[in-house]
């Protein structure tokens, strides 16, 4: 999950990074209202889960009331790179001198957190990469040991920040290592990380992702999460426990076994066809899964053809024939299916499915064959 940015800050202020002041507001009384408790200058700034706000105009300085006033009026309801501005977050004006960028990410190659800091920040990491890849050092931190201080201020020194602010930057990334560990999170990026004027280092920015699978444990972040920008198939999907990735094809997929889905996936994309979704129904799928799983990829219009791909080891084949009778019985497909059953019980499930005589369901045998009757139905 994707934090905006206020929402990244309030983790940062909870592990003690140190943040500027501010508040979120939704209109533009509410940011006048904020402003005026801050003080000016302050910013008002877009909270859209995507970089690149500052050069699309989604940042601006008020100086006073007024200003502050026409820039939450011109950002709200603003368009920054298809996502539309329903947030803002009004924040204390900082006097740069300075920016860099850090960031705590997973290797995975490392099987580490690795912490990277930048001197130039301000701008992409793919333009730092690009203009000075020497520039960007990193560290990998060892879990069981924890980040240790000095791993901070020498990665400050390696990356050639001032020689005053070593220390505090050093801390910093103490904080953020603290952050990424205590929140779960994925992946926390700081940029640009500020030296202010007054020589205090602050994170202006805060792009964090935390990790679903520990939401659990988070009660509070969970509320974070921010139910309409997400795929509505994907909401529907999680609500009801099942695996799915919304993609941008339209022929509908559903198999058991994450491996299975991918390559009925591939086998789709090589028969020339477009998946519209990953769908797991997993192992041991009962009847009632597959019906809940049918109505989550038809709400997406556009789908045209679907796609049943199941091999029965623990999954009942029959179970499965079960599920797609009563989905077709609730909900009335006016698109195709093909259906590809195979292993366990799957005369039964065939033979059910034969009995049923759905309209619009053909039966293949392969996978091969599945893919290429629904490319063709789909269109
Ligand atoms: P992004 O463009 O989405 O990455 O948003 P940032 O929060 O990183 O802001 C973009 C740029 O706006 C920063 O790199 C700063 O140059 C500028 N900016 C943001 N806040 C302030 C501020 O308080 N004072 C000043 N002078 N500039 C700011
Ligand atoms: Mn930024």
């Amino acid at each position: 999950m994707d934090l905006l940015e206020y929402q990244g800050k309030q983790l940062f202020a909870r592990h003690g990074v140190p943040v500027p002041s501010g508040a979120p507001a939704t209109t533009v009384e509410e940011a006048v209202a904020a402003a005026d408790e801050i003080g000016y200058p302050c910013v008002v700034k877009a909270q859209v889960q995507i970089g690149g706000r500052g050069k699309a105009g989604g940042i601006k300085l008020a100086a006073n009331r007024s200003e502050a006033e026409t820039h939450a009026a011109a950002i709200l309801g603003m368009d920054i790179r298809g996502l539309t501005v329903h947030e803002l977050y009004v924040e204390k004006a900082s006097q740069i001198d300075e920016e860099y960028y850090a960031a705590v990410v997973f290797d995975r190659g490392a099987k580490k957190p690795m912490a990277m800091l930048s001197r130039m920040g301000g701008m992409d990491v793919e333009a730092i990469a690009e203009k000075d890849p020497e520039a960007m050092v990193k560290l990998h931190v060892d879990p069981l040991i924890g980040f240790q201080d000095f791993q901070g201020r020498r990665l400050a020194f390696e990356a050639g920040v001032a020689a005053d602010v070593i220390r505090p930057v050093g801390a910093m990334l103490a904080k953020l290592y603290d952050t990424f560990v205590a929140e779960d999170a994925m992946l926390l990026e700081v940029n640009p990380l500020l030296v202010t004027e007054a020589r205090e280092v602050v994170a202006l920015d805060a792009k964090v992702t935390l990790d679903d699978n520990a939401l659990y444990r988070h009660l509070d972040s969970a509320e974070f999460r921010n139910l309409s920008a997400e795929d509505p198939q994907e909401r529907m999907a999680k609500e009801r426990g099942l695996t799915y990735v919304s993609l941008d094809g339209n022929i509908g997929i559903l198999g058991n076994g994450a491996g299975l889905v991918m390559s009925t996936l591939d086998v789709v994309a090589q028969a020339g066809g477009r998946p519209a979704n990953f769908l797991d129904a997993g192992g041991g799928s009962k009847a009632e899964a597959i019906t809940s799983a049918v109505e989550v990829i038809l709400s997406n219009d556009d789908v045209t053809a679907v796609l049943f791909n199941i091999f029965g080891g623990i999954t009942r084949c029959d179970e499965v024939a079960k599920g797609l009778i009563e989905a077709f019985r609730q909900i009335e497909p006016t698109v195709p299916f093909v259906v590809r059953l195979d292993g366990t019980n799957d005369k039964e499930g065939r033979a059910l499915l034969a009995e049923a005589a759905l309209p619009n369901v053909h039966t293949e045998s392969t996978m091969l064959e599945a893919a290429e009757r629904v490319v063709e139905l789909a269109g």
